[in-house]
Parts: structure tokens; sequence; C-alpha cells
């Protein structure tokens, strides 16, 4: 057994943000996190003690409170998908931004995962026809979990990247995907190893995802539609000049991110 106070102090030692502390009282452990703050205790059960080992074991925090807020939605995450990263909701803001008043009547989101950019453009987007589709018969799961948690509609699609598009000749204004891209090998921090390999790494270039969308994203966007992606910033020269090898016809944009990185990259058909 362990009490509140101990488990607060141990938290903290394990340099677990305040943020994420009050997640964990009030919707793991549901405990009023200000009483516990000013110093009321309350006793917690082996589950408490179960998630101190798994955060310092660097288990991601937001698998075991259950949800991350992004684009002003809860978004449930679990193991069965990659947990929505700030710079992807930059992306979505972003979108916004650019293409907010524009006319979107169909859009896509590839390799959804969680659906979180696939239901931020259903917000951005009311009236249009949103899809998203993901390899991953969990993920797609998951998504349908956030489209019913956040009453949005969405298309939710199991897909090979663009196959069941093509087999069905969709075509779209909107294409936004933030696809798995980091090269196969890359040694990176612990905590990625809880996430789902198939959503992170790409071939030993990091680059397999992005050869298949680009390759094939003529056939699924419309004459005048723009594509939105999110790119890894190390690997930004490689991944600009084969867009610009495979897209020939297109115009092909670099947008960086908050932190001044070459993080996006805008795609859109080429008119003399
Ligand atoms: N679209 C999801 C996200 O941005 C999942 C991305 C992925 O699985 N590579 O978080």
């Amino acid at each position: 057994m362990i009490n509140s106070t101990n488990l607060l102090n141990q938290l903290r030692l394990l340099n677990v943000s305040e943020a994420d502390i009050r997640d964990l009282f009030t919707y793991r452990y549901k405990i009023d996190y200000n009483q516990v703050l000013i110093g009321r205790l309350y006793m917690l059960d082996s589950k408490a003690e179960m998630d101190l080992e798994l955060i310092s074991n660097q288990y991601p925090i937001s698998y075991i409170i259950g949800f991350v807020n992004f684009f002003n939605m809860k978004i449930t995450v679990n193991p069965s998908v990659l947990i929505p990263r700030p710079e992807t909701e930059e992306l979505v803001y972003l979108i916004q931004r650019k293409q907010g008043n524009t006319l979107v009547n169909t859009a896509l989101d590839l390799c959804t995962g969680s659906a979180c950019i696939g239901l931020s453009l259903k917000k951005i987007f009311p009236h249009a026809e949103i899809y998203a589709s993901d390899i991953s018969l969990k993920a797609i799961q998951v998504a349908q979990q956030n489209a019913e948690i956040n009453k949005l509609e969405i298309n939710l699609v199991l897909s090979d990247y663009f196959q069941y598009f093509i087999n069905h000749n969709m075509k779209f204004d909107l294409i936004v995907s933030n696809p798995p891209y980091i090269k196969e090998g890359e040694i990176l921090d612990r905590s990625l190893g809880y996430e789902p390999q198939i959503a992170l790494y790409s071939g030993t270039d990091g680059l397999t995802a992005f050869y298949n969308i680009f390759t094939y994203l003529d056939k699924v966007l419309n004459e005048h539609g723009v594509a939105y992606f999110e790119i890894e910033a190390n690997n930004y020269e490689q991944t600009i000049s084969l867009a610009r090898e495979i897209l020939k016809a297109y115009t092909i944009e670099t947008i960086k991110d908050m932190s001044n990185k070459n993080r996006f990259l805008k795609v859109s058909k080429r008119y003399l």
C-alpha cells in the first residue's frame, strides 16, 4: 500500500510533469488532486505501485492516463496507437490557418492511428466527408472509439496506404498524413519502444512510407487538391528530394515547426 503523499513525491522524483501528475490523480486514481496538494492522505491500491514501476521503466504516462488532449478533444490512446505529438497538433493548426477558408468537400487522414488528425479535420471542415485509414485493425478500433467519444462522424477504413481508395476510384480535396518515418535501426528513447513500431519505422532510410505515398498521390488527389505531411526533420533533405523526384508536376513547400525544424510538407499541383 502506498499513500497519496508518497506517490506524489515519487512521481516528482521520476520527473513526471505537474500536468501529468494532476491527470494521473484525477483520471486514473479518481482522487481530488487539490486535496493531495494540501496534504490530505489517501491510501492507494497496488495499481499505483504498478504504475510507478512502469513509469520508472520509461513507460509512456499517456498510456497509463489513457488519453491525451489534442485540438480541444480527448483522444483515447493505448499501445495499439502512437501517442499524438505536439508537432502533429501544430500541423492541424497550420491546416486550419491555411485551408480553413477553402472549399473542402472530401478529406483523408492516411495512417490515422488514434484518428487525432482525422477528427481534427472534421472539426475544421464540419460539412466535409472525412475519411481516415490505417493498416492496423486495432488502431481503427481506437479511432472508432475516439470518433464516438468526441461525437464526430468520420469514415474509418482499413487500408494499406491508398490501396482501398485507389480500388474504389476515390479522390480527395485534402490529404493529410503523419506516416511512419524513422529509419529502422535508429536508437531511440526507451519510451518509444512501448509504442507500435509499425507506426514509427519505415525502412532503413525512413522513406518507405513516403515512397509509397508520393508514388500514388496523384491517383487520389483532386485536380485542385492539396496534401500536407509531417516529416522527419533530420531526414528532411532526402524526403524533399524524393518528393521532387516523384511529384514532378507538383509544387512542394516546406514549412517549419515551432522549434524551427523543417517538419511539414505542403504539396499541390502546379498550374502554369
Ligand atoms: N496520425 C497519427 C498521429 O499523428 C498516427 C501516426 C502514425 O501512426 N504514424 O499521431
